[in-house]
């Protein structure tokens, strides 16, 4: 940074235990997703400035929106269904991962290996609590296999699932033939926050999201599970003998199984994040208070910086991220060619660069982008290394053979 005007110059990082400095000629880019990117802007001194102050940090931007607004997809993975045959082959890992099953995906891209996550399908619906039908609020994906597809080898375990959990539920069905749909809350009212754990850029920040915060979202979630068990009723599920696995969460057994407060409940244990989070540095006009970024990604309070990544979706789109996170990177950089169309490299005191946005933001008119060769903090470095050279050279000489008094 450059304290007085708040411009920054480059980035500082460590690669192979070596720490350097890059610098920018025109503007900084920070894209280290919606965990990564407010992390670094607190560590640099963009943020809540309470926060940065528990951690000693210099304050260059009071931003009170960094690491706030965090967006995610909750997703239910506490159901299960039996079925007694298959239309396309087996759903356990035993019978599918083989030889002959990766050479049919190799030679023809088919077979279960061609089902990226073991998705075979995904719905959009609107359940009838969505006040705005315009975009759905749940989405469902339709598995093949369920927990109990590996009996506990892999699927429980990156699921962080205790094993005598698993064993609760799962361990009577292990290796049998099922499917599953999972139920996501596209639109929850549920925010959470990244916060700094340490200065020290090498530990990972602290995430706060706690899941069905809201009632609301809960009530969505429910929906949608009952129109799941509606979908495995369908002539086409019963024609594979579909079945719902009915053995409870151990914590819930005291419900009914089935009843809206046994699922109420199964919820709290088999809710995961769907990994979408965002939104941690949000994009909003100046009036808003915990904007980050503006309507061209550019920092507010600084210059020549912009967020490009997930965290910047003011709220989870409806959908998985990939794309959208894709289309953010397509128009930021539009927006970065254009904002540099007309820059002068020879006359950079000239240029007057101006982004389009509406007025309210920090131009990126600055010293220009000819910074390092109007940057004079190389001429300390400069001296010094000019003073211990001299002085090296001086040692020597007066070390030398011939400059000794023998
Ligand atoms: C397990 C998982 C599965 C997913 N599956 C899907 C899917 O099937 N379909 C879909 O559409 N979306 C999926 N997503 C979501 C999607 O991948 C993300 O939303 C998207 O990649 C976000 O892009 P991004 O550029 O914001 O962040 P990222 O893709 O996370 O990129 C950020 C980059 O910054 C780097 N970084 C972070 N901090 C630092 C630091 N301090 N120093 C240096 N580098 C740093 C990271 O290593 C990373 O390379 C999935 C996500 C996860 C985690």
């Amino acid at each position: 940074w450059n304290p007085k005007t708040k411009r920054a110059h480059g980035v500082e990082f460590q690669k192979n235990g070596v720490k350097r400095i890059v610098l920018a000629k025109k503007e900084v880019i920070l894209s280290a997703g919606a965990i990564g990117s407010p992390q670094i802007l607190m560590l640099s001194g963009i943020g809540p400035e309470e926060h940065l102050r528990e951690f000693d940090i210099n304050v260059v931007s009071n931003l009170k929106g960094v690491g706030q607004n965090l967006n995610d997809h909750h997703s239910f993975f506490g159901i299960t269904f039996l079925m007694n045959r298959t239309n396309t082959g087996s759903t356990i890992e035993k019978k599918v991962l083989n030889i002959d099953q990766f050479l049919k995906w190799l030679k023809l891209g088919r077979g279960p290996l061609s089902a990226p996550g073991g998705v075979t399908g995904i719905g959009y619906v609107n359940t009838k609590n969505n006040t705005d039908k315009s975009y759905p609020d749940t989405e469902y994906l339709f598995t093949i296999g369920s927990f109990n597809s590996d009996a506990g080898r892999i699927l429980r375990k990156s699921m962080n699932i205790r094993k005598d959990v698993y064993d609760s539920i799962y361990g009577n069905i292990n290796n049998r033939e099922s499917w599953s749909i999972i139920p996501v809350v596209l639109r929850p009212k549920t925010r959470g926050s990244i916060k700094l754990k340490s200065k020290n850029p090498f530990k990972y920040p602290k995430l706060y999201y706690d899941f069905f915060q809201y009632e609301e979202d809960a009530d969505v979630m429910l929906e949608a599970i009952k129109n799941v068990i509606k979908i495995s009723e369908t002539e086409a599920f019963q024609s594979i003998g579909s079945q719902i696995h009915k053995t409870p969460i151990r914590d819930c057994a005291h419900f009914e199984f089935g009843c809206d407060d046994y699922w109420r409940c199964a919820m709290k244990y088999f809710t995961s994040s769907l990994y979408h989070q965002s939104g941690t540095c949000k994009m909003g006009p100046q009036s808003d208070p915990d904007a980050v970024v503006n309507d061209q990604l550019q920092v507010y309070g600084v210059t020549n910086l912009r967020v490009v990544d997930a965290s910047i979706f003011p709220i989870v789109p409806s959908a998985h991220l990939y794309a959208p996170t894709v289309m953010v990177g397509e128009k930021a950089s539009d927006m970065i060619k254009e904002t540099w169309k007309n820059y002068n490299e020879n006359e950079p005191h000239k240029n007057t660069l101006r982004s389009r946005s509406s007025g309210h933001v920090p131009s990126l008119h600055s010293e220009g982008p000819g910074f390092i060769r109007n940057d004079h903090s190389w001429v300390f470095p400069y001296i010094w290394c000019l003073l211990s050279h001299f002085c090296l050279v001086f040692s020597f000489v007066l070390s030398s053979p011939e400059s000794s008094p023998d």
